[in-house]
C-alpha cells in the first residue's frame, strides 16, 4: 500500500462577486492574484494556523476564516482526523473585495479534501467555507466561495439549500483597480435602501436574465447592455471616490461594462480584449492619477479554474 499523503499545497484565486446587476447571486474567478495554501493532516487536535505574510491575521481558528472553515469540515468526520494544520501564504489583500476572505476558506477545504481522497462534492465544499464567510462579513454568503472553487462564473440561486449553477461564459479579460481605502462592509450594507421600486426590479430582473443570456451565448454586445445595476450601484459607488468617472472614462475606452467588485473599494471593468483591457487601464489610470490616493491596478482574465492543487 503506497503511504497517504500528509500534505497538500492549493492555490485559491481571487474572486469577483456581486457582479453589477447580479448582486449577492453572480460571482467569477480571476486568473490572478492567488493565494498560496499548505495544509496538513496533524496528530493535534483541532486547527492550527501559521501566517507565512504579511497581513496578520488572527491565528485563532476561531476568528479566521480558514479556521471556521476547516473546524467545519473536520466536524463532519466524526473525529476520523485529529486535526490540520494551515501555512498561509496570503497575497490577496484582506478586504480588498475581490474575495480574500473566500480565498482562504476554499482553499483549505479544497486541500484537506483531497487528503481525504476527495470525498466531499464541491457543493459540500462550499457549505463548509461558507462557514468562514461568515466570520469576516456576518453572513454566510457564497457568492465568492462558489466561484473560488468551482472556477468561472456561478450563479448561487439559492443559498439554503444550496443551489449554485456554473454559468458557461466566453474569453473575457479584466481590468481591476484597487483605490487603497478601507470599506466596512457593514458600512457598504448599511447604505442599502431596505425596499426596492418595482420598476426598478424588473429593470434589474430585466439585465440579470439578459446578462446570464448574453454569457451563455457568448454575446458580447448584449452582455455589455446588461452590465446595469439601478439598485445597489447608485448609492454604494458613494463610497469610493470619482467612481462615475473611472466607469464613464472605461465605456469610452471600449469596456463592456462593470462595477463595484464585492462591497468594494474595488472595482473591476470588463473587456472583449486585452488591448481593450489596457486602454481601460490607462483610463483609470488618467482619472485616478488625479485623486491623490495611492492604488493598485492591473489587468487580468475570467479563469475558468478553481482552487488549484499542486
Ligand atoms: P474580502 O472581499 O477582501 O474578503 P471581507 O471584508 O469579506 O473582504 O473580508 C475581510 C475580513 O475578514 C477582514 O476583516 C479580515 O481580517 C477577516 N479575515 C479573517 N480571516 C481571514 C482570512 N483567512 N483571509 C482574509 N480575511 C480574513
Amino acid at each position: 500500500m503506497p503511504e497517504k499523503i500528509k500534505e497538500v499545497t492549493v492555490y485559491a484565486p481571487a474572486t469577483v462577486a456581486n457582479v453589477v446587476c447580479g448582486f449577492d447571486i453572480l460571482g467569477f474567478a480571476l486568473s490572478e492574484p492567488n493565494d498560496k495554501m499548505v495544509v496538513r493532516v496533524s496528530d493535534k487536535k483541532g486547527v492550527t494556523i501559521i501566517n507565512k505574510d504579511k497581513y496578520n491575521l488572527p491565528t485563532d481558528p476561531a476568528k479566521n476564516v480558514a479556521g471556521v472553515a476547516l473546524l467545519a469540515l473536520l466536524d463532519a468526520l466524526n473525529g476520523e482526523v485529529a486535526g490540520f494544520e494551515i501555512e498561509s501564504t496570503k497575497v490577496i489583500k484582506p478586504g480588498s473585495g475581490i474575495g480574500s476572505s473566500a480565498a482562504s476558506a476554499a482553499a483549505v477545504v479544497v486541500a484537506a479534501n483531497q487528503l481525504l481522497d476527495n470525498r466531499f462534492t464541491n457543493e459540500e465544499l462550499v457549505a463548509f467555507a461558507m462557514c468562514g464567510e461568515e466570520v469576516a462579513s456576518g453572513a454566510k454568503h457564497a457568492d465568492n466561495i462558489a466561484p473560488c472553487i468551482y472556477g468561472g462564473v456561478t450563479l448561487i440561486r439559492n443559498n439554503d439549500p444550496l443551489d449554485i449553477i456554473p454559468i458557461p461564459a466566453p474569453p473575457m479579460y479584466v481590468t481591476v483597480l484597487h483605490p487603497q481605502i478601507e470599506i466596512k462592509t457593514s458600512e457598504a450594507r448599511g447604505i442599502l435602501k431596505k425596499k426596492v421600486a418595482m420598476k426598478d426590479a424588473i429593470t434589474q430582473w430585466a439585465n440579470v436574465a439578459g446578462l446570464i443570456a448574453g454569457l451563455m451565448k457568448g454575446d458580447y454586445a448584449l452582455i455589455g447592455r446588461s452590465l446595469t445595476d439601478v439598485i445597489v450601484e447608485p448609492m454604494r459607488s458613494m463610497l469610493i471616490p470619482r467612481f462615475k468617472e473611472v466607469k464613464q472614462e472605461s465605456m469610452k475606452a471600449g469596456a463592456l461594462g462593470g462595477g463595484i467588485s464585492g462591497s468594494g473599494p474595488s472595482v473591476f471593468m470588463l473587456s472583449k480584449d486585452e488591448v481593450t483591457a489596457h486602454k481601460v487601464e490607462a483610463a483609470i489610470k488618467g482619472v485616478y492619477d488625479k485623486v491623490g490616493i495611492d492604488y493598485h491596478i492591473y489587468v487580468t482574465t475570467i479563469s475558468d479554474k478553481g482552487v488549484r492543487v499542486v
